[in-house]
Order: structure tokens, then sequence, then C-alpha cells
């Protein structure tokens, strides 16, 4: 819990800028002090303000970064395209009570313009996503581990939603020791399934329809797995029926992993890792579910 000896949300854009904000919060509170840092690229809605709430439960001090990383997106993905309104999450962040926003600009945290060094988690890192992604998440790995340099973290928060995010992340700090923990919060959703993501507000009203079979289609795993079905090529098969319902939706995958090395698994076993990526027009999205204990690895 955030007591208020930090008064205001300070915004902060240089790397220097925040390590001094983040160093002087930090003797504020004392050697006890519990910094949290959510890294978003904006375009705030409810799934990032539920990382924002999960960290004020936790931390003394809570830290937002805003960052569009160039790096991450492929050519022809929307890097360009890519809603920024700084403004809006400004107003969000400060009745949060955030105490510290760090949004620099490409330049500050790539002056050579291309990044000279990288973090990447290989094996992991080439899964799931990263199959049609590549180099997106060894972009991803780089530049958190340039957040958590720079704001040096106790806890980072991510959502469960960027499920292969997590494992390639979780990888990295592992193999690479940093001191901290990651905390992987739960998806938040539209009342009707949709996952909230900021991409969802480049779909039709049309699209928008079309996108809830991605939702419909991890329930279709879940149902099955309730029904105590173990063998994964069922449960991809009625995923896929799901997807191909909609002739607007083009899958990329429908995969059963394991939720930290992403390697499929042949039969379905406790906290097994539903998830799905699609286009729908130009917009990709993604989903996932973790089939809980209680489902999986029953008696049959
Ligand atoms: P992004 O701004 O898309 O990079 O996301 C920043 C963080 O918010 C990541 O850790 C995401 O996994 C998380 N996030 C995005 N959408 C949701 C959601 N619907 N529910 C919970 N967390 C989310």
């Amino acid at each position: 819990m955030t007591m208020q000896i930090l008064s205001a949300t300070q915004t902060l854009s240089t790397i220097d800028g925040m390590r001094d904000a983040c160093a002087e919060a930090r003797r504020a509170f004392g050697a006890r002090c519990r910094l949290g840092l959510v890294p978003t690229m904006g375009a705030l809605h409810e799934g990032h303000l539920s990382l924002i709430r999960a960290a004020k439960r936790e931390c003394d001090v809570v830290a937002v970064s805003i960052f569009v990383n160039p790096t991450q997106f492929a050519p022809g993905e929307d890097f360009e395209r890519y809603p920024r309104p700084f403004e809006q999450d400004s107003a969000l962040l400060d009745a949060e009570e955030v105490d510290l926003v760090f949004a620099p600009s490409a330049e500050e945290m790539y002056p050579h313009g291309v990044p000279q060094a990288f973090v990447d988690v290989p094996e992991i890192g080439g899964r799931l996503d990263g199959q049609f992604r590549p180099g997106h998440f060894r972009a991803v790995a780089t530049v958190v581990a340039k957040l958590f340099h720079i704001v040096g973290p106790d806890l980072a928060f991510f959502g469960q939603k960027d499920a292969a995010q997590v494992a390639v992340l979780r990888a990295m700090v592992r193999e690479l020791n940093f001191p901290l923990q990651l905390r992987v919060c739960p998806t938040v959703r539209e009342s009707d399934g949709l996952a909230l993501s900021s991409r969802n507000r480049y779909l039709t009203t049309e699209q928008r329809a079309d996108a809830l079979v991605l939702w419909r289609s991890l329930n279709a795993a879940r149902i099955l797995a309730d029904a105590k079905t173990a063998d994964a090529g069922t449960l991809r098969q009625a995923m896929l029926r799901v997807l191909q319902s909609s002739p607007n939706v083009r899958v990329e995958y429908a995969d059963i992993v394991h939720p930290n090395t992403l390697l499929p698994l042949d039969h379905i076993r406790e906290g097994a890792l539903v998830a799905v990526a699609a286009h729908v027009g130009t917009t990709r999205l993604i989903d996932n579910i973790l089939l809980p204990p209680s489902i999986v690895g029953r008696e049959r």
C-alpha cells in the first residue's frame, strides 16, 4: 500500500531523471521500500489498470513505463498506427495515484538508432508467437531488461494475456539473476469475454463481433478438458472448428503448451496453457487460458 510521501505523479522522460526519481523515492521510504514497475506501451485500459492496482496493493512506490518500443515491431506491423493517447493516459495514471511515470523517446532508449546489445531467450522466444514474429521476443526481453536496470524494481507486473511474453521474461529473470520478482495478473475481459487490448480499437463493429471466436475457441477447449478429455489434439481440433466458423478470422496458431517452456503438450495436465492467435481483418489478436488443476489431472 502506498503512503502519500510522494504527493503527485511525476513524469520523467530521461533515463537519468528516472534513475534519480527512483532513488529519491526509495530514500523517502527507507531500506524496506518495495518499488513496483508496470511496463506498458500506453493506450491504457482496464487490463493495464488491474496491473497498476495490483502493484499499488503490494508496493510502496509504483512506477509505470509508457514506451512503444519500435524494435519489437517488424516492418509491416502496426508501429506507426499504434495508438498514443498520452494526455488521456496521464490523466488515468494521475487518477490511479501512480508515483512515477517513465515515458522516454525512442532516441533516449536507443541513442544509436538500433540496439547495440541484446538480451535473447533463444529457445522459448522462438515458440508460440515467436514462431510468427521472428526477433520480437529478443526485442521485448532487451527493452524490459533496460527498464529493469533503469528502474531497479523489487516487483514487476505483467499480464497473463501475453502468455508467451511471460514465459520469456520468467526465463530471462531466472537465467540472468535479476534481483526481482515477477507478478502475473489475470486477463481482464469485456463482459462478453473479449480480452481487453489496446489493439481492439482498430476493430470495426463487425470485426469486434468476429473477434469473439478467440474466446469461444478457448471455451471449447475448456469444456472438453472439464469433461476429462486429455488428448491435446482433440482440444486443438475443437478450437480450430470454432475459429474457422468465422470466414473473416485467419488463424495463426491454436496450441496447447507448457506455460513455462511453451513446448506443445500431447496430453493435458495441470496448468496447461491453451493459447490462440488470429488476424481479424488486419488486426492480430491473441488470447489464452490456463487450465486449472481443478479441471485437469484428475482421475479419469
Ligand atoms: P501492452 O501495453 O500491450 O504492452 O501491455 C502492458 C501490460 O499489460 C502487459 O504485461 C500485458 O500483458 C498487460 N495486459 C494487456 N492486456 C491485458 C488484459 N486484458 N488483462 C490484463 N493484463 C493485460
